[in-house]
């Protein structure tokens, strides 16, 4: 017989190293994900036979078998599922699939300290009996073949492959243990991981004892049992297995709709972001199934994908057991069960705002960037959402609801007004936000990348319209009337000097600028840029332009904004004849300088810095 030796994939190597060299606590596991695995490769095995009978043959009960061996120090763990071939092996057992995965590997390696935590985040699956074991054997015959495949491997850079004698379809898994994990050769400790970690498995899982087996679970799917009888350790045990999240759920919805359309749905909230939250294929990962037989874990239609968060599964009465994967497309019962879903999320989520503000919070923290999107994909449920809200605001620490903004408005402030932006620090330190703080004027700091895209399509709340600080016109003294921060009304002769000056900046920088007008927002810096009424907000711009979607030859040409209260401006204004050629560099820095404090790139940083260089030497002339 020949034996062929395979190197795993070098993601593969780095993961196994991480896992054999961790001191890790919750060994135990291991158990959970082999067991895990097993029942996957039977409801897989169920789900293929609905078209194929004759792949389950004599043997059509399910079902996982744990023996131990003291003598030969070994457990095997034994189920009649789906089996894998020799390619499966190779890909399953020697490469890593999951999107994402690898880098992420990649990122949990370099970090020596923390590795095992993160790439507890998303389940070591398989790999994980290498904790344990110092080799490990599967054994396997795919459903419908007569040839199975064993693998071989000590976990370090390599597997072997050769042909075995097995007859009956599935997979074996024999682990060696390592030195000093006997422990786990012990019936009793096996069996209360099992009680602990696998209860809710659907299929029997048998322990081999002398002469018997005896079945250690209760093995009825935990969504088809009532509420009652479920405890809370047991949703826990359900998320860990059904989502291959490590953490605890934030929030866990269990209930059956019935009526023209039945299902049954356990669905879980995380209590932290799954590492793929910002994939860009943002699929949803529930789990459908139909008649307690699971179906797929990949049907987009099941969920919209603002809350791709959602682990769980569903369990339809209506769909045909047959149904194919294809089928599932535009389904008109799917998407009922979809709307039902929905509805019954938001619900919840508006409940518990309520009801535990705390765990609200962190939830909103976690996935309210997500939430969000809803905004952008269907602005029909605009109300409920914006209800869900948070934001991160001027005047508040906390962040605060839309009402509460509104509530805390003065009453001649008729807008929502909002600035958009990388970083709440960041856009603290916007200039356009100056004459709100003096005047004590909210203003919602936006920093969600999704925030680019709902605010644009939705233009208000409750019939208060949102405006952006970086745009149009502002009158903040009308708003702050009876604020003692007023500005000061311009005599006759200084709005002239002004208007002078600006008629000046105005030439000097016709290819920079739209116009230049006085400021109603600024309070320290001396200018700063706004789009003008009808135009994009200047952040929407930029990131359009980012995304090399084209924005025409030359980008629209902003407004300047200049501060007639600020030194500079002042002594610009009063100027005296024959400094043509001062003002002239004074104007082109004024404008440079409000791009910098947007962030934005000089066209020209030469020409900038040799006319800061020109005032430096000037300074020192005195
Ligand atoms: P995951 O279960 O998260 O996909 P694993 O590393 O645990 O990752 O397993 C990798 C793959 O190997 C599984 O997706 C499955 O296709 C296959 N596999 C593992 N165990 C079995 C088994 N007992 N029977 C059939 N296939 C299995």
């Amino acid at each position: 017989m020949t034996v062929e030796q395979h190197q795993f994939q070098a993601e593969v190597s780095k993961l196994l190293h991480i896992v054999a060299n961790s001191l890790y606590s919750d060994k135990e596991i291991f158990l959970r994900e082999l067991i895990a695995n097993a029942s996957d490769a039977c409801d897989k095995l169920r789900y293929d036979a609905i078209t194929n009978k004759d792949l389950l043959g004599s043997d059509s009960e399910f079902k996982v078998s744990i023996a131990i061996d003291k003598e030969n120090k070994t457990i095997t763990i034994c189920d009649n599922g789906i089996g894998m071939d020799k390619n499966d092996l190779i890909k399953n057992l020697g490469t890593i699939a999951h999107s994402g995965t690898a880098s992420f590997i990649e990122k949990a390696s370099a970090d020596k300290d923390n590795s095992m935590s993160l790439v507890g985040q998303f389940g070591v699956g398989f790999y994980s009996a290498f904790i344990v074991s110092d080799q490990i054997t599967v054994k396997s015959l795919k459903a419908g073949d007569s040839q199975g495949w064993s693998w071989i491997s000590d976990g370090t850079g390599s597997f072997s492959l050769e042909e075995n004698n097995k007859k009956n379809r599935g997979t074996e898994i024999t682990l060696h243990l390592k030195e000093g994990e006997e422990e786990f050769l012990e019936e009793i400790r096996l069996q209360t991981i099992v009680k602990k970690y696998s209860d809710h498995i659907a299929i029997p899982l048998m322990m081999v004892k002398e002469d018997k087996e005896e079945q250690i679970n209760n093995a009825s799917a935990l969504w088809t049992r009532p509420k009652s009888d479920i405890t809370e350790e047991q949703y826990k045990e359900f998320y860990h297995h059904t989502a291959h999240m490590p953490d605890d759920p934030e929030l866990t919805l269990h209930y059956r709709a019935e009526g023209i359309i039945s299902y049954t749905s356990l669905l879980f909230i995380p209590s932290s972001r799954p590492f793929d939250l910002f994939h860009p294929d943002r699929q949803n990962h529930l789990k459908l199934y139909v008649k307690r037989v699971f179906i797929t874990d990949n049907c987009s239609e099941l969920l919209p994908s603002y809350l791709r968060f959602v682990r769980g599964i569903v369990d339809s009465e209506d769909l045909q057991l047959n149904i194919s994967r294809e089928m599932l497309q535009k389904n008109p019962v799917l998407s009922k069960i979809r709307q039902g879903i929905t509805k019954k999320i938001l619900g919840e989520l508006e409940k518990l705002q309520d009801k535990n503000p705390e765990s609200y919070k962190k939830l909103w923290e976690n996935f309210g960037a997500v939430i969000k999107e809803g905004l952008y994909e269907d602005p029909s449920l605009k109300e409920t959402l914006f209800n869900l809200c948070r934001f991160h605001s001027l005047n508040s620490d906390e962040m605060i609801s839309l009402d509460q903004y509104v509530d805390a408005m003065p009453e001649n402030q008729k807008e929502i007004f909002y600035i958009i932006g990388e970083s709440k620090e960041a856009l603290k330190r916007s200039p356009q936000l100056e004459g709100f703080k003096a005047k004590n004027i909210d203003v919602l700091l936006l920093t969600d990348a999704i925030d680019d895209f709902w605010v644009p399509m939705i233009t208000d709340y409750k019939e208060t319209n949102f405006t952006s600080i970086t745009r149009g016109k502002v009158d903040l003294d009308k708003i702050a009337e009876s604020s003692d921060a007023k500005k000061t009304e311009l005599d006759k002769e200084t709005k002239q000097t002004l208007d002078s000056l600006i008629g000046k900046l105005k030439t000097e920088l016709q290819d920079e600028v739209s116009d230049v007008r006085i400021s109603e927002r600024l309070t320290d810096s001396a200018v700063c840029l706004v789009a003008d009424e009808g135009q994009m907000d200047i952040r929407l711009e930029r990131l359009l332009k980012q995304q090399g979607k084209d924005m025409g030859p030359s980008p629209t040409k902003k407004i300047m904004e200049i501060n007639s209260d600020h030194p500079l401006i002042k002594r610009l204004a009063d100027l005296p004849k024959g400094q043509e050629l001062l003002l002239k560099d004074a104007a082109h820095l004024l404008f440079e300088q409000a791009m910098l404090l947007e962030g934005e790139k000089l066209m020209n940083p030469k020409d900038f810095v040799s006319r800061i260089n020109h005032f430096m030497e000037k300074a020192m002339d005195v």
